[in-house]
């Protein structure tokens, strides 16, 4: 992976910005029943349509310091803050895949999770047409990488055991909690992230989420977030881990754990 030359990573990079902005479109005007692939961008309080240099992504942001260049309205940060989010996670694939078309698959993926991310953060669902595009990317993924009989067996066990792990956890928890702690969305993503881990990957999904899962529960209490967490972003980063280690040929953390 260090002998990716430096091109591709900027290259990667500015794509990850590119199609940053797109996700951060996407995630804001999706849920709204609003058009996301036509329609100019407007500023949500002054209603200016916005040009090209108003959708540089980051620098526009800095250059007008986070404001509305017509009204002087705030922007959210959580624009650039996708943006420079996406080009991490596109670099990130690049590294573990090397250049190629799994690398080019691993970035559409990103793109799928941050946009989940962002949703789920926002209204607190997964929609259900994103996880079902991130498991039909995962079909995808492993008849370019892993086109074999095992490989499809083991990647249709871990989606089963993924949507029943999950529907278990849901049942519990309610029974603990008296309410609902992981919502339907939840589970079926579960489903996906199997399809895409396989059954060997699903354990090492399922102590990253968790992991990732706790970290972000404080952060959110801290933050003054009520009692009902989003789990989604936790999610979203469990599997981009167990994925890029996969890509990457890196050992799966539990297996470390299990030498030792
Ligand atoms: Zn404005």
């Amino acid at each position: 992976m260090i002998f990716t030359p430096a091109l591709f990573y900027v290259t990667a990079a500015i794509l990850g910005l590119l199609f940053g902005s797109f996700a951060s479109l996407a995630a804001y005007r999706w849920p709204r029943g609003e058009p996301v692939v036509t329609g100019r961008s407007r500023c949500p309080h002054c209603g200016q349509e916005l040009g090209v240099a108003d959708l540089v992504p980051v620098l526009s942001y800095i250059r007008a310091r986070g404001k509305c260049r017509y009204c002087a309205a705030p922007v959210s940060p959580r624009y650039p803050l996708i943006e420079i989010a996406t080009a991490i996670l596109f670099v990130l694939a690049l590294a573990a895949a090397g250049p190629g078309l799994p690398a080019i698959v691993l970035g559409l993926l990103a793109v799928g999770l941050v946009i989940i991310t962002a949703i789920d953060l926002e209204h607190q669902v997964i929609p259900d047409q994103a996880s079902l595009a991130l498991g039909a990317l995962g079909v995808a993924y492993h008849a370019l990488l892993d086109n074999r009989m095992d490989g499809w067996i083991s990647a249709g066990a871990g989606a089963l055991a993924g949507f029943t792990i999950a529907w278990a956890l849901r049942i519990v928890f309610q029974r603990l909690k008296g309410r609902e702690a992981l919502g339907f969305g939840d589970v079926k993503f579960f489903a996906v992230a199997g399809l895409w881990t396989g059954i060997s990957g699903l354990a090492d999904f399922m102590m990253i989420s968790g992991l990732a899962g706790i970290l972000f529960a404080v952060g959110w209490r801290w933050r003054g977030g009520d009692a009902v967490f989003p789990f989604g972003p936790a999610l979203a980063v469990g599997l981009y881990a167990v994925v890029l280690l996969a890509a990457s040929g890196a050992p799966q953390p539990l297996s470390l754990l299990m030498m030792r």
